[in-house]
């Protein structure tokens, strides 16, 4: 294997950003963010993705320039380096589950196998707030991967029930919803304000989705089963 001058001066200056970048009060400039993307420099995005959540996360008295460079050119990157790539680096910090979720809708990283492991570790809300997004391309193993995905997300056991209640005006059989909240027995979504779950603890959008879920599955199915006759 041989290796150029210019491949051997962008490894040397990857190496130094990667050292560069353990300093937590260090931020790309644009110029470094810029050379980063040209050269779609893979190894570097556990870093940056730090810097990004930093940078969202600060307070608006301490933020400058650099973090908002950070928060417009992280989707730069993430678009630059390869797809498989961009999902191990979303995925491998949901420290603030709200930017993971925004990154996946947006940079459309569904990955079931990734979201299958979330769902075991009991991040269910999170996987259902992003079971709709689109992944580029599909294939026989993606088929295989969301369908078992979606056998975990049926088998989930339900959190919400209906119990005999004893009211002002006798017993009735009320909807306990998964936070504990009491509504009529035949709510489907808890009334309660800011809640909305149903008996398995999923929001009406959620629900939609699943089901937007389920309609993709069949579809790829169909697809991929046209294309192998
Ligand atoms: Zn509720």
């Amino acid at each position: 294997m041989q290796v150029s001058a210019e491949e051997l001066h962008v490894e040397e200056v990857r190496l130094r950003y990667a050292e560069l970048l353990q300093d937590e009060s260090v931020f790309p400039t644009e110029a470094n963010w810029e050379y980063i993307i040209k050269h779609r420099m893979e190894g570097l995005g556990d870093d940056l993705l730090e810097k990004y959540i930093d940078a969202m996360t600060i307070g608006d008295v301490d933020r400058v320039d650099l973090h908002n460079i950070a928060i417009n050119r992280f989707h730069d990157y993430l678009d630059a380096v390869s797809f498989r790539y961009a999902v191990n680096v979303v995925y491998g910090n949901i420290s603030n589950k709200e930017i993971t979720v925004d990154l996946i809708r947006r940079h459309r990283l569904f990955d079931a196998d990734n979201l299958a492991e979330l769902i075991d570790c009991g991040e269910i809300s999170m996987v259902m707030d992003v079971i709709d997004v689109y992944k580029p391309e599909y294939d026989a193993g993606d088929l295989e991967a969301m369908q078992s995905l979606l056998h975990k997300i049926d088998e989930l056991p339900a959190r919400g029930y209906n119990e005999m209640r004893k009211g002002l005006f006798g017993t009735t059989l009320k909807y306990i919803c998964p936070a504990g909240h009491v509504n009529d027995a035949a709510t489907t979504y808890c009334a309660h304000a800011g809640c909305g779950l149903d008996r398995r603890g999923f929001t009406e959008t959620q629900s939609r989705a699943l089901e937007t879920y389920r309609h993709r599955i069949a579809a790829l199915k169909s697809l991929l089963w046209h294309h192998s006759h």
